[in-house]
Protein backbone atom coordinates (compact mmCIF):
# COMPACT_ATOMS: atom_id res chain seq x y z
CA UNK A 1 0.00 0.00 0.00
CA UNK A 2 3.23 2.39 0.34
CA UNK A 3 3.66 4.79 -2.56
CA UNK A 4 6.84 4.37 -4.61
CA UNK A 5 8.28 7.50 -2.76
CA UNK A 6 8.04 5.89 0.64
CA UNK A 7 8.60 1.93 -0.59
CA UNK A 8 11.78 2.98 -3.31
CA UNK A 9 13.27 6.67 -2.57
CA UNK A 10 16.27 5.64 -5.27
CA UNK A 11 13.94 4.64 -8.12
CA UNK A 12 11.61 7.21 -6.99
CA UNK A 13 14.38 9.66 -7.36
CA UNK A 14 15.05 8.25 -11.50
CA UNK A 15 11.76 8.66 -12.19
CA UNK A 16 11.34 12.19 -10.81
CA UNK A 17 14.42 13.49 -12.18
CA UNK A 18 13.58 11.95 -15.31
CA UNK A 19 9.91 13.51 -15.26
CA UNK A 20 11.76 17.06 -14.31
CA UNK A 21 14.24 16.50 -17.53
CA UNK A 22 11.44 15.96 -19.92
CA UNK A 23 9.55 19.13 -18.60
CA UNK A 24 12.93 21.46 -18.94
CA UNK A 25 14.60 20.67 -21.98
CA UNK A 26 13.46 20.47 -25.54
CA UNK A 27 13.23 17.17 -26.94
CA UNK A 28 14.68 17.02 -30.38
CA UNK A 29 15.16 12.92 -31.04
CA UNK A 30 13.21 12.35 -34.28
CA UNK A 31 12.45 8.80 -32.80
CA UNK A 32 10.86 10.07 -29.44
CA UNK A 33 7.50 11.21 -28.51
CA UNK A 34 5.21 12.39 -25.50
CA UNK A 35 2.36 10.05 -24.78
CA UNK A 36 -0.74 11.09 -22.92
CA UNK A 37 -1.70 10.73 -19.26
CA UNK A 38 -4.61 7.95 -20.71
CA UNK A 39 -2.05 5.94 -22.30
CA UNK A 40 0.48 6.05 -19.45
CA UNK A 41 -2.37 5.45 -17.30
CA UNK A 42 -3.64 1.93 -19.36
CA UNK A 43 0.32 1.03 -19.17
CA UNK A 44 0.29 1.63 -16.10
CA UNK A 45 -2.35 -0.59 -15.44
CA UNK A 46 -3.23 -4.01 -13.56
CA UNK A 47 -3.21 -5.65 -16.84
CA UNK A 48 0.29 -6.01 -16.22
CA UNK A 49 -0.38 -8.95 -13.98
CA UNK A 50 -2.55 -11.05 -16.94
CA UNK A 51 -0.94 -13.86 -18.66
CA UNK A 52 -2.36 -13.90 -22.20
CA UNK A 53 -0.88 -16.43 -24.61
CA UNK A 54 -2.16 -17.28 -27.95
CA UNK A 55 -4.89 -14.24 -29.56
CA UNK A 56 -8.22 -13.29 -28.30
CA UNK A 57 -10.71 -15.80 -27.78
CA UNK A 58 -7.82 -18.47 -28.57
CA UNK A 59 -6.17 -17.93 -25.16
CA UNK A 60 -4.09 -20.41 -23.34
CA UNK A 61 -5.00 -19.06 -20.06
CA UNK A 62 -8.00 -18.31 -18.35
CA UNK A 63 -9.43 -14.80 -17.27
CA UNK A 64 -8.74 -13.52 -20.14
CA UNK A 65 -12.33 -11.97 -21.03
CA UNK A 66 -11.38 -8.27 -20.51
CA UNK A 67 -7.93 -8.49 -22.29
CA UNK A 68 -9.30 -9.65 -25.21
CA UNK A 69 -11.42 -6.55 -25.42
CA UNK A 70 -8.45 -4.14 -24.98
CA UNK A 71 -6.34 -6.70 -27.62
CA UNK A 72 -9.26 -6.16 -29.92
CA UNK A 73 -9.66 -2.75 -29.28
CA UNK A 74 -6.18 -2.14 -30.41
CA UNK A 75 -6.58 -4.73 -33.55
CA UNK A 76 -9.68 -2.40 -34.69
CA UNK A 77 -8.09 0.80 -34.16
CA UNK A 78 -4.91 -0.57 -36.01
CA UNK A 79 -7.02 -1.99 -38.89
CA UNK A 80 -9.20 1.52 -39.36
CA UNK A 81 -5.57 3.72 -38.69
CA UNK A 82 -4.33 2.27 -41.50
CA UNK A 83 -6.80 1.31 -43.66
CA UNK A 84 -5.84 -3.07 -43.64
CA UNK A 85 -7.32 -6.21 -42.93
CA UNK A 86 -5.03 -7.39 -40.40
CA UNK A 87 -2.81 -6.64 -37.25
CA UNK A 88 -1.19 -7.88 -34.73
CA UNK A 89 -0.34 -5.85 -31.73
CA UNK A 90 2.08 -7.80 -29.81
CA UNK A 91 5.26 -7.20 -30.84
CA UNK A 92 7.00 -5.55 -27.65
CA UNK A 93 9.34 -3.47 -29.70
CA UNK A 94 9.85 -2.60 -33.62
CA UNK A 95 13.09 -4.81 -33.68
CA UNK A 96 10.77 -7.77 -32.41
CA UNK A 97 8.29 -6.78 -35.42
CA UNK A 98 10.45 -6.73 -37.61
CA UNK A 99 11.79 -10.60 -36.37
CA UNK A 100 8.27 -11.74 -36.67
CA UNK A 101 7.62 -10.72 -40.32
CA UNK A 102 10.89 -12.46 -41.14
CA UNK A 103 10.15 -15.33 -39.57
CA UNK A 104 6.49 -15.18 -41.41
CA UNK A 105 7.95 -14.79 -45.11
CA UNK A 106 11.53 -15.90 -45.11
CA UNK A 107 13.54 -18.58 -43.35
CA UNK A 108 17.21 -18.66 -42.58
CA UNK A 109 19.67 -18.01 -45.49
CA UNK A 110 16.77 -16.73 -47.61
CA UNK A 111 18.17 -13.36 -49.24
CA UNK A 112 17.18 -10.10 -48.15
CA UNK A 113 17.62 -6.65 -49.41
CA UNK A 114 17.29 -3.63 -47.30
CA UNK A 115 18.91 -0.31 -47.18
CA UNK A 116 22.49 0.17 -45.38
CA UNK A 117 22.27 1.76 -41.93
CA UNK A 118 24.96 5.07 -43.59
CA UNK A 119 22.26 5.47 -45.61
CA UNK A 120 19.64 5.91 -42.59
CA UNK A 121 18.79 2.28 -42.60
CA UNK A 122 17.72 0.44 -39.30
CA UNK A 123 20.43 -2.31 -37.91
CA UNK A 124 17.14 -5.29 -38.27
CA UNK A 125 17.20 -4.39 -41.74
CA UNK A 126 20.22 -6.34 -42.83
CA UNK A 127 22.94 -4.60 -40.94
CA UNK A 128 26.05 -6.83 -39.73
CA UNK A 129 26.31 -6.99 -35.81
CA UNK A 130 21.98 -7.84 -35.81
CA UNK A 131 20.62 -10.76 -36.12
CA UNK A 132 19.03 -10.03 -39.73
CA UNK A 133 22.71 -9.46 -41.13
CA UNK A 134 23.66 -13.08 -39.39
CA UNK A 135 20.77 -15.40 -40.16
CA UNK A 136 19.80 -13.67 -43.57
CA UNK A 137 22.43 -13.04 -46.67
CA UNK A 138 21.66 -9.94 -46.22
CA UNK A 139 22.36 -7.39 -49.42
CA UNK A 140 22.43 -3.60 -48.87
CA UNK A 141 21.48 -0.56 -50.81
CA UNK A 142 22.24 3.31 -50.35
CA UNK A 143 21.46 6.70 -51.62
CA UNK A 144 23.16 8.22 -54.85
CA UNK A 145 25.67 10.53 -54.22
CA UNK A 146 24.71 13.88 -55.85
CA UNK A 147 21.05 14.17 -53.74
CA UNK A 148 21.11 11.59 -51.12
CA UNK A 149 18.13 9.85 -52.83
CA UNK A 150 17.17 6.04 -52.62
CA UNK A 151 19.05 4.88 -55.76
CA UNK A 152 16.05 2.98 -57.18
CA UNK A 153 18.37 2.16 -60.15
CA UNK A 154 20.86 0.25 -57.60
CA UNK A 155 18.11 -1.32 -55.88
CA UNK A 156 16.62 -2.59 -58.85
CA UNK A 157 20.29 -3.83 -60.08
CA UNK A 158 21.23 -5.15 -56.45
CA UNK A 159 17.51 -7.23 -56.91
CA UNK A 160 18.45 -8.79 -60.73
CA UNK A 161 21.87 -9.51 -59.57
CA UNK A 162 21.18 -11.28 -55.80
CA UNK A 163 17.04 -12.29 -56.22
CA UNK A 164 15.93 -11.47 -52.92
CA UNK A 165 13.17 -12.95 -51.34
CA UNK A 166 11.77 -9.94 -49.16
CA UNK A 167 13.22 -6.41 -50.10
CA UNK A 168 12.85 -3.54 -46.78
CA UNK A 169 11.92 -0.25 -47.54
CA UNK A 170 12.03 2.43 -44.79
CA UNK A 171 14.59 3.13 -42.53
CA UNK A 172 15.38 5.47 -38.99
CA UNK A 173 16.78 8.39 -40.74
CA UNK A 174 15.21 8.99 -44.10
CA UNK A 175 13.82 12.72 -44.78
CA UNK A 176 12.08 12.36 -47.81
CA UNK A 177 9.28 10.32 -49.18
CA UNK A 178 10.10 6.75 -50.32
CA UNK A 179 8.37 5.32 -53.85
CA UNK A 180 6.62 2.94 -52.68
CA UNK A 181 4.70 1.72 -56.09
CA UNK A 182 8.58 1.56 -57.34
CA UNK A 183 9.57 -0.50 -54.54
CA UNK A 184 6.66 -2.77 -55.42
CA UNK A 185 7.68 -2.69 -59.15
CA UNK A 186 11.16 -3.82 -57.85
CA UNK A 187 10.19 -6.54 -56.07
CA UNK A 188 7.69 -8.23 -58.82
CA UNK A 189 10.26 -7.94 -61.37
CA UNK A 190 11.92 -10.62 -58.83
CA UNK A 191 8.73 -12.23 -57.01
CA UNK A 192 10.18 -11.15 -54.11
CA UNK A 193 7.82 -9.86 -50.82
CA UNK A 194 8.27 -6.07 -49.81
CA UNK A 195 7.94 -5.01 -46.61
CA UNK A 196 7.76 -1.13 -45.88
CA UNK A 197 8.96 -0.40 -42.20
CA UNK A 198 7.00 2.91 -41.52
CA UNK A 199 8.04 3.37 -37.44
CA UNK A 200 9.26 6.41 -37.94
CA UNK A 201 6.27 7.67 -40.07
CA UNK A 202 3.54 5.50 -39.17
CA UNK A 203 2.01 8.66 -37.66
CA UNK A 204 2.20 10.74 -40.47
CA UNK A 205 0.37 7.68 -42.52
CA UNK A 206 -2.11 7.26 -39.87
CA UNK A 207 -2.74 10.84 -40.32
CA UNK A 208 -3.21 10.88 -44.09
CA UNK A 209 0.18 13.20 -43.83
CA UNK A 210 2.00 10.62 -45.40
CA UNK A 211 1.78 8.34 -48.65
CA UNK A 212 0.45 4.75 -47.16
CA UNK A 213 2.47 1.47 -47.67
CA UNK A 214 -0.66 -0.01 -48.48
CA UNK A 215 -1.61 -1.26 -51.28
CA UNK A 216 1.90 -2.08 -52.40
CA UNK A 217 3.64 -3.22 -49.17
CA UNK A 218 3.26 -7.55 -48.70
CA UNK A 219 3.56 -6.55 -44.75
CA UNK A 220 4.15 -3.12 -42.92
CA UNK A 221 6.00 -2.90 -39.63
CA UNK A 222 6.23 -0.49 -37.53
CA UNK A 223 6.80 0.99 -33.86
CA UNK A 224 3.76 2.39 -32.00
CA UNK A 225 5.73 5.15 -29.82
CA UNK A 226 7.29 6.98 -32.42
CA UNK A 227 5.31 9.54 -34.69
CA UNK A 228 2.27 7.38 -33.73
CA UNK A 229 2.58 8.91 -29.87
CA UNK A 230 1.52 5.33 -28.45
CA UNK A 231 3.27 3.16 -25.70
CA UNK A 232 7.19 1.49 -26.70
CA UNK A 233 6.11 -1.17 -29.04
CA UNK A 234 5.76 -2.85 -32.44
CA UNK A 235 2.84 -4.30 -34.61
CA UNK A 236 2.66 -5.97 -37.66
CA UNK A 237 -0.24 -5.02 -40.71
CA UNK A 238 -1.23 -7.16 -43.66
CA UNK A 239 -4.01 -7.28 -46.26
CA UNK A 240 -2.74 -11.04 -47.21
CA UNK A 241 -4.90 -13.29 -45.21
CA UNK A 242 -2.12 -16.42 -45.60
CA UNK A 243 0.51 -14.19 -44.59
CA UNK A 244 -1.70 -13.21 -41.41
CA UNK A 245 -1.68 -16.60 -40.25
CA UNK A 246 1.95 -16.89 -40.71
CA UNK A 247 2.70 -13.56 -38.70
CA UNK A 248 0.29 -14.85 -35.57
CA UNK A 249 2.55 -17.98 -35.51
CA UNK A 250 5.74 -15.86 -35.97
CA UNK A 251 5.23 -13.62 -33.19
CA UNK A 252 3.68 -16.74 -30.70
CA UNK A 253 4.81 -19.43 -30.46
CA UNK A 254 7.51 -18.04 -32.59
CA UNK A 255 9.95 -15.64 -30.75
CA UNK A 256 7.18 -14.01 -27.92
CA UNK A 257 5.90 -15.58 -24.77
CA UNK A 258 2.75 -13.97 -23.01
CA UNK A 259 2.05 -10.88 -24.40
CA UNK A 260 2.36 -7.28 -22.57
CA UNK A 261 -1.46 -6.88 -22.24
CA UNK A 262 -0.48 -3.18 -20.27
CA UNK A 263 1.28 -2.44 -23.17
CA UNK A 264 -2.08 -3.83 -26.20
CA UNK A 265 -3.70 -1.27 -23.48
CA UNK A 266 -1.00 1.58 -24.21
CA UNK A 267 -2.14 1.30 -27.65
CA UNK A 268 -5.44 0.68 -27.59
CA UNK A 269 -5.75 3.99 -26.22
CA UNK A 270 -2.99 5.65 -28.15
CA UNK A 271 -4.72 4.57 -31.64
CA UNK A 272 -8.22 5.59 -30.30
CA UNK A 273 -6.53 9.21 -30.05
CA UNK A 274 -4.38 9.30 -33.70
CA UNK A 275 -8.44 8.19 -34.90
CA UNK A 276 -9.63 11.91 -33.67
CA UNK A 277 -9.34 14.92 -35.81
CA UNK A 278 -7.08 16.47 -33.69
CA UNK A 279 -3.84 13.90 -34.41
CA UNK A 280 -4.29 15.05 -38.11
CA UNK A 281 -4.02 18.55 -37.32
CA UNK A 282 -1.07 17.65 -34.84
CA UNK A 283 0.87 15.73 -37.60
CA UNK A 284 0.15 18.50 -39.93
CA UNK A 285 1.78 20.70 -37.50
CA UNK A 286 4.55 18.24 -36.93
CA UNK A 287 5.36 18.13 -40.70
CA UNK A 288 5.10 22.43 -40.67
CA UNK A 289 7.53 22.21 -37.70
CA UNK A 290 9.82 20.44 -39.19
CA UNK A 291 9.82 22.72 -42.69
CA UNK A 292 10.60 25.62 -40.37
CA UNK A 293 13.13 24.36 -38.14
CA UNK A 294 14.73 23.25 -41.46
CA UNK A 295 14.76 26.35 -42.92
CA UNK A 296 15.59 28.29 -40.16
CA UNK A 297 19.08 26.15 -39.91
CA UNK A 298 19.97 26.92 -43.02
CA UNK A 299 19.84 30.28 -42.73
CA UNK A 300 22.04 30.30 -39.80
CA UNK A 301 24.71 28.53 -42.28
CA UNK A 302 23.75 24.46 -41.19
CA UNK A 303 23.25 21.93 -44.18
CA UNK A 304 20.01 19.48 -44.44
CA UNK A 305 20.54 16.59 -46.13
CA UNK A 306 18.59 16.68 -48.98
CA UNK A 307 17.67 20.45 -48.72
CA UNK A 308 14.77 19.57 -46.16
CA UNK A 309 12.48 17.25 -45.36
CA UNK A 310 8.98 16.21 -46.38
CA UNK A 311 8.34 14.11 -42.88
CA UNK A 312 9.35 14.86 -38.94
CA UNK A 313 12.74 13.80 -39.47
CA UNK A 314 16.46 15.80 -40.71
CA UNK A 315 19.32 15.33 -40.64
CA UNK A 316 21.88 18.27 -40.10
CA UNK A 317 24.87 18.11 -42.05
CA UNK A 318 27.47 20.10 -39.67
CA UNK A 319 30.44 20.22 -41.97
CA UNK A 320 29.67 23.85 -42.71
CA UNK A 321 30.24 24.90 -39.44
CA UNK A 322 33.57 22.86 -39.59
CA UNK A 323 32.22 20.77 -35.94
CA UNK A 324 31.44 16.98 -35.25
CA UNK A 325 28.33 15.39 -34.28
CA UNK A 326 29.70 13.67 -31.06
CA UNK A 327 30.44 17.44 -29.57
CA UNK A 328 27.42 19.09 -31.43
CA UNK A 329 25.32 16.39 -29.13
CA UNK A 330 27.21 16.90 -26.12
CA UNK A 331 26.95 20.95 -26.38
CA UNK A 332 23.26 21.01 -26.90
CA UNK A 333 23.04 18.39 -24.11
CA UNK A 334 24.57 21.70 -21.64
CA UNK A 335 22.76 23.70 -22.96
CA UNK A 336 19.27 21.52 -22.36
CA UNK A 337 18.73 20.59 -26.09
CA UNK A 338 17.86 17.15 -26.57
CA UNK A 339 19.40 15.61 -29.80
CA UNK A 340 21.83 12.55 -31.48
CA UNK A 341 24.48 12.50 -33.36
CA UNK A 342 24.20 10.84 -36.68
CA UNK A 343 26.07 9.70 -39.66
CA UNK A 344 25.40 11.13 -42.89
CA UNK A 345 25.28 9.68 -46.09
CA UNK A 346 28.66 8.86 -46.97
CA UNK A 347 30.28 10.41 -43.92
CA UNK A 348 34.01 10.91 -43.55
CA UNK A 349 34.14 10.33 -40.13
CA UNK A 350 33.65 7.17 -38.09
CA UNK A 351 29.90 6.18 -36.25
CA UNK A 352 31.25 7.41 -33.19
CA UNK A 353 32.05 11.13 -34.68
CA UNK A 354 29.98 11.31 -37.61
CA UNK A 355 29.14 14.88 -39.29
CA UNK A 356 25.99 15.39 -38.70
CA UNK A 357 22.66 15.13 -35.99
CA UNK A 358 19.34 13.78 -36.02
CA UNK A 359 16.50 16.33 -35.61
CA UNK A 360 12.36 15.31 -35.27
CA UNK A 361 9.84 17.47 -34.28
CA UNK A 362 7.18 15.15 -33.06
CA UNK A 363 7.60 15.69 -29.18
CA UNK A 364 8.28 19.14 -29.46
CA UNK A 365 5.05 19.33 -31.24
CA UNK A 366 2.91 17.37 -28.52
CA UNK A 367 4.31 20.06 -26.28
CA UNK A 368 2.46 22.56 -28.15
CA UNK A 369 5.69 24.33 -30.03
CA UNK A 370 4.53 25.83 -33.31
CA UNK A 371 6.77 27.45 -36.17
CA UNK A 372 7.67 30.02 -33.92
CA UNK A 373 9.15 28.38 -31.73
CA UNK A 374 10.93 26.05 -33.76
CA UNK A 375 12.85 28.74 -35.29
CA UNK A 376 13.55 30.05 -32.11
CA UNK A 377 15.08 26.54 -31.24
CA UNK A 378 16.56 26.56 -35.02
CA UNK A 379 18.30 29.89 -33.63
CA UNK A 380 19.58 28.24 -29.98
CA UNK A 381 21.15 25.75 -32.19
CA UNK A 382 22.69 27.75 -33.98
CA UNK A 383 24.13 29.77 -31.48
CA UNK A 384 25.81 26.60 -29.36
CA UNK A 385 27.42 25.18 -32.78
CA UNK A 386 28.68 28.42 -33.18
CA UNK A 387 29.94 28.64 -29.59
CA UNK A 388 32.08 25.48 -31.02
CA UNK A 389 33.26 26.75 -33.77
CA UNK A 390 35.02 29.45 -31.89
CA UNK A 391 36.32 28.07 -29.31
CA UNK A 392 36.68 24.03 -29.76
CA UNK A 393 34.85 20.71 -28.02
CA UNK A 394 34.72 22.86 -24.87
CA UNK A 395 32.38 25.23 -26.61
CA UNK A 396 31.18 28.92 -25.53
CA UNK A 397 30.02 28.14 -21.29
CA UNK A 398 28.46 31.88 -21.78
CA UNK A 399 26.57 31.20 -25.00
CA UNK A 400 24.85 27.93 -23.27
CA UNK A 401 24.37 28.92 -20.19
CA UNK A 402 22.65 31.85 -22.04
CA UNK A 403 20.97 29.35 -24.61
CA UNK A 404 20.00 27.17 -21.19
CA UNK A 405 18.27 30.47 -19.65
CA UNK A 406 16.03 30.57 -22.97
CA UNK A 407 15.51 26.89 -23.30
CA UNK A 408 13.95 26.69 -19.44
CA UNK A 409 11.99 30.59 -20.31
CA UNK A 410 10.57 28.15 -23.17
CA UNK A 411 9.96 24.98 -21.65
CA UNK A 412 7.91 26.81 -19.21
CA UNK A 413 5.75 28.34 -21.80
CA UNK A 414 4.71 25.17 -22.62
CA UNK A 415 4.14 22.60 -19.85
CA UNK A 416 4.29 19.17 -19.53
CA UNK A 417 1.90 16.78 -17.91
CA UNK A 418 0.31 19.65 -15.49
CA UNK A 419 -0.97 17.59 -13.15
CA UNK A 420 1.51 14.71 -12.24
N1 LIG B 1 12.58 0.08 -37.44
C1 LIG B 1 12.91 1.37 -37.57
C2 LIG B 1 12.83 2.01 -38.91
C3 LIG B 1 13.36 2.09 -36.46
O1 LIG B 1 13.73 3.36 -36.58
C4 LIG B 1 13.41 1.43 -35.20
C5 LIG B 1 13.82 2.13 -33.97
O2 LIG B 1 14.75 2.83 -33.87
C6 LIG B 1 13.07 0.09 -35.14
C7 LIG B 1 12.65 -0.57 -36.26
C8 LIG B 1 13.24 -0.72 -33.87
O3 LIG B 1 12.35 -0.40 -32.89
P1 LIG B 1 12.68 -0.79 -31.35
O4 LIG B 1 13.69 0.19 -30.89
O5 LIG B 1 11.33 -0.66 -30.70
O6 LIG B 1 13.16 -2.20 -31.35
Amino acid sequence: TQSLSERDPDLFGAITNELGRQRDEIELIASENIVSAAVMEAQGSVLTNKYAEGYPGRRYYGGCQYVDVAENLAIDRAKELFGCEFANVQPNSGSQANQGAFQAMIKPGDTILGMNLASGGHLTHGAAPNQSGKWFNAVQYGVRKQDNLIDYDEVQALATEHQPKLIIAGGSAIPRQIDFAKFREIADSVGAYLMVDMAHFAGLVAASEHPSPFPYADVATTTTHKTLRGPRGGMILTNNPDLAKKINSAIFPGIQGGPLMHVIAGKAAAFGEALKPEFKEYQKQVRANAVALADELMKGGLDIVTGGTDTHVMLVDLRPKKVTGNIVDKALGRAHITTNKNGIPFDPEKPTVTSGIRLGTPAGTTRGFGEEEFREIARLIVEVVDGLAANGEEGNAEVEAAVRGKVAALCGRFPLYPNL
